[in-house]
This record gives structure tokens, sequence and C-alpha cells, in this order.
């Protein structure tokens, strides 16, 4: 699971911190010192580590912490509130339409795990109640299209394509027009990926949105990837907007950096994260629930 060798980390300078019954400013600069470098050895970005260090400092060098009866559990309570702020406190939830018929575009690099992750998102929305349809837009790969389709068919949710058009928006507004008359109340629209950002995908991308103008867009991004992945959710947001992120493959070794740096970063949520290659491995993003599983 991602994580393992900052919690290691964070852990082991809390340990310290506890053992001690009165913490001085020096134990406090040393122990944030500790906590920069394993936040920077996690592939924090530079920036968000800086005032996440400052931020803490600040809060734990008040006399209210150091004249207290536990002041390492203080300091650890305020990381641990500093954590969660940092990946966007409350969870962020799915905007459904008001209207009954909600339209999701899925938007990102290739191989970051776009498709997989319409069918896991389609499959989440099936167990909650939601009739979806999944579209194929990819007009460049007639592969990614039967792939959006084996996918339907796992999880049991019908795909619409137009293999002979070459106009994603044409597709896009075509599924719109086609779900809604069957009664479908979610569309999830996936889109061509590209190793890069590039003028083209960005255009096409434009195209579709205005279309169809989704509720969300949401962009799939690879924690694997780490900064890599925090420039993406940035260059996506700046040219197309983006609504919130999918964060995929945190249950393999990524050092976790891009699930603290997104927020900050791009100002945009987490909204999800992918935990497993199966149909059923993703999770509603819980910064709570992540920050307790990073310092133990
Ligand atoms: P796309 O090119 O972005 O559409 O990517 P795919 O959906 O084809 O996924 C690329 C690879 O990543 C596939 O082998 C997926 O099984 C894998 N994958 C996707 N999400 C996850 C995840 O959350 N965890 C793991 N371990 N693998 C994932």
């Amino acid at each position: 699971m991602a994580f393992e060798s900052l919690s290691d980390k964070l852990q082991g300078v809390f340990k310290k911190l506890k053992g001690k019954g009165v913490l001085t400013e020096a134990d406090i600069n040393e122990a944030m010192r500790e906590v920069k470098l394993a936040l920077l050895e996690a592939d924090v970005n530079f920036k968000v580590v800086k005032d996440f260090v400052s931020a803490v400092k600040e809060k734990s060098l008040g006399s209210d912490v150091l004249e207290s009866l536990t002041p390492g559990q203080q300091v650890i309570k305020i990381v641990n509130d500093e954590l969660v702020g940092l990946m966007g406190g409350a969870n962020s939830k799915l905007t459904y339409s008001p209207r009954g018929f909600t339209i999701l575009l899925m938007v990102g690099l290739q191989g970051t795990g776009k498709t997989t992750t319409c069918g896991k998102l389609a499959n989440y929305l099936k167990k909650n109640g939601k009739k979806p349809m999944l579209c194929a837009c990819d007009i460049y790969r007639p592969a990614a299209i039967d792939q959006l389709e084996v996918v339907g068919k796992t999880v049991d949710v019908p795909v619409f394509t137009m293999r002979d058009c070459k106009e994603p928006e044409v597709i896009a507004e075509t599924a719109v027009k086609e779900a809604e008359l069957k009664g479908f109340d979610v569309l999830i629209v996936d889109t061509a990926g590209r190793l890069q950002i590039d003028e083209a995908l960005m255009e096409e991308l434009v195209r579709v949105k205005k279309a169809i103008k989704p509720h969300e867009i949401l962009l799939v991004v690879d924690a694997m990837t780490g900064q890599d992945a925090v420039n993406a959710a940035a260059g996506f947001d700046d040219k197309l907007g983006i609504d919130g992120v999918i964060m995929t493959k945190l249950d393999g070794d990524a050092r976790g950096g891009a699930a603290l740096s997104v927020k900050q970063v791009t100002g945009k949520p987490i909204k999800f994260i992918g935990v497993g290659e199966k149909f059923d491995a993703l999770e509603p993003f819980h910064p709570e629930r992540m920050a307790s599983r990073i310092l133990g």
C-alpha cells in the first residue's frame, strides 16, 4: 500500500515526541525537520511541504501546547488536523444533477487507469442505486472501445458506441440523448487519452465539454507517477477545468506524495481512489481516514 515509508517515518518521529514529558522549542524544531524530510521523501510537492511544516510549527509552539500535560499528543493532533486539511478536509462527494440525469466526463492521460476507472465508477453507482450507462469516445484506438465494452460486460452496464463516427462531441451528445430516452440516470463518458497533455487533446475535450455540459469532469491520475500526476491535474484544470480527481493505484508502492499535493496545488479535491485492478477496488476518498492511516 502507498504511504508505507512515510507512515513508518512519521510514526518514528511521534514516538520520540510522545516519550518526552516536556517539549522544548528545540524538540519541536527537530521533529519538524524530520517531518519535512519524510514528506519530501514521499514526493510531496516542495511548497506544500514548506507551508505544511510552518503551519504545524506555528501551532505547536503556542504555550497551550508546550505547557500542556501531553505536549507530544497535542503536536500529533496538530499534524493530523493539518494533514486532513491538506487533503481537502471533508469528503468530496460527486455532484448529481438536480434534474435527475447526471453526466460525468472522464479525462486523463493514457495508462492512468481511466477506462478501468469508468467501469469501477459504473459498478459503484450501480451498487448505490443508480442506473448508469457508459459511452466510448476514443476515436483513435478501436481497441479502447473494445476494452470499454469488455468492462461494461463485466460490471453489467451497457456501453454506447458509434464506431464510424470521428467526432467525439457528436458521439457524446448522441449518447446523452440515448441514455435519457432509455431511462438511465448517469452517463459516464470515457474519452481518449494521450501520452502527454497536448493542444489537440485539450481542444477535443473542450468540444465534448461544450456539447454535453457535464455535471462533473473527473480527471484520472496515477499515484505511481508522483508529481507528474499533480502536474497533469494542474494542466487539465488550467485548460479544461476539472471538478475533481480520481487517483488510481494507491494499492501499489506509490510514495503517496501526489495524494497529499493535488488539492493544495490545484484547489481540486480527490473524490475517489483506486486501490486495485478489480472493479470493486474504488473507494470514496476520505481525508480523515487517509490521515489516520498515514499516522497509524
Ligand atoms: P487507460 O489507458 O487510462 O484507460 O488505462 P487502463 O484502464 O487500461 O488501465 C491501465 C492499467 O492500470 C490496467 O492494467 C489496470 O488494471 C491498471 N489499474 C487501473 N487502476 C488501478 C488501481 O487502482 N490499482 C492497480 N493496481 N492497477 C490499476
